[in-house]
């Protein structure tokens, strides 16, 4: 049975490329950067010339405002802790969107168990941020906002600049979590205004393991992580210098292709909106036209998003859903409950992120699985019959 990825929010596989470019810091050029010797210094320098691409890649002031992590999770809790506890005799208020990814949520949650008063923004059914509520709960003591570029389950795009002047009238730090959005869309985190910005290395086809926190200049910070000092002091630890090196790579290529890659995709994402929705009871979730470009995403009523991956796979599809089974609890997405959902609509959803080796050819194979799944387990379910009746 051929198989068709279509969950590249969740993992990628890493470039060839990348994984060529990267396969010589594992077994030749093995070195620790922080060694003297020349084996050491030969690590360093590739590690240096990452930082570079990547500062490329989001068109950084230079490659020093990139602090190097083992993933996104680990600079989001960065970025939230340590902004807000280095800068905590400004004030003690953080504002987070109510979709930001749980890397984000938990340590702000920390922080408000710790003396900081949290205060959620909230987002319009199609997943955009309120602008004028943004406005009204930032105070002089705010010290940090989240705001995520795009959602990973919804694929809503945020409106960034118009954020960031926001947040930057009152006088406080914008962290901006870009995991699923970068390599999709561009970033310019100057043009854009943004102080602090996450990337995760896998999410571009580069190896797992690595992430990245963008740290403007100027903005301090304190580290989460107490060690050796690497990484400016931020991030201690001995850099993984195979997956540092590798991401670097990998925002380089995508950076590269990105433009090509995206118009390829949109028209294949459109089409698989398209013929998805032709199936009763069936909507969209997130922004219609203001969506990364390598995502769709849906709910069904009357059945559960876990049935619908599990009978997705067994026509060799993979699918995500952002409920219960993938958030390991027997709660609804937080995210699709944010926009307005109920449980027993939040429970119904399938999101599609496609991927380099995604093709117009797998749009009527998805298509007709997705009818064939959803018309299935309807008859099972107990609250279609009632519907029906
Ligand atoms: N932010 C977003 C938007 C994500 O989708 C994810 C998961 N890919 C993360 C942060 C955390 O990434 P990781 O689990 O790789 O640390």
């Amino acid at each position: 049975m051929p198989r068709i990825y279509l969950d590249h929010a969740s993992s990628m596989p890493v470039d060839s490329r990348v994984f060529e470019f990267a396969k010589p810091y594992l077994r030749e050029s093995w070195g620790n950067p922080s060694s003297l010797h020349s084996v050491g210094l030969e690590a360093k320098r590739a590690v240096e010339e990452s930082r570079g691409k990547i500062a490329e890649f989001i068109h950084a002031e230079n490659e020093s405002t990139i602090i190097f992590t083992g993933g996104a999770t680990e600079a989001n809790n960065l970025a939230v802790k340590g902004a807000a506890l280095r800068n905590i005799t400004k004030g003690k208020a953080v504002i987070a969107s109510t979709i930001e990814h749980m890397s984000v949520l938990n340590p702000m949650k920390e922080l408000q168990k710790n003396g900081f008063s949290l205060t959620m923004l909230p987002v319009d059914s199609t997943g955009i941020v309120d602008l004028k509520k943004l406005d009204s709960i930032l105070t002089k003591d705010t010290v940090l906002s989240s705001v995520m570029y795009a959602n990973n389950e919804i694929g809503t795009i945020e409106p960034i600049k118009d954020i960031s002047k926001i947040v930057h009238e009152k006088g406080g730090f914008l962290h901006v979590d870009a995991v699923a959005a970068g390599g999709r869309v561009p970033i310019d985190v100057q043009n854009e205004g943004i102080d602090l910005l996450t990337l995760s290395s896998n999410d571009l086809y580069g190896p797992p393991g690595a992430g990245v926190l963008y740290v403007k200049p100027g903005v301090k910070i304190q580290s989460v992580l107490l060690g050796g000092g690497q990484e400016r002091g931020l991030r201690s630890g001995t850099e993984n210098v195979f997956a540092l090196v590798g991401m670097g790579e990998a925002a380089r290529i995508a950076q590269q292709e990105m433009k090509q890659e995206s118009s390829r995709l949109l028209p294949i994402r459109d089409k698989f909106i398209k013929e998805i929705l032709q199936i009763d009871q069936s909507y969209l979730t997130g922004h219609p036209t203001l969506r990364l470009p390598h995502h769709a995403s849906f709910r069904f009523s009357f059945i559960e998003g876990e049935s619908i991956l599990l009978n997705m796979d067994m026509y060799g599809i993979q699918v995500s859903t952002g409920s219960a089974c993938s958030s390991k609890t027997l709660e609804p997405s937080h995210v699709l409950l944010a926009i307005g959902l109920k449980h027993e609509e939040a429970h119904g959803s399938m999101v599609l992120t496609l991927g380099r080796s995604t093709s117009m050819e797998d749009v009527p194979v998805v298509s007709k699985a997705t009818n064939e799944t959803v018309q299935r387990l309807r008859r099972l379910s107990p609250m279609s019959q009632e519907w029906r009746n």
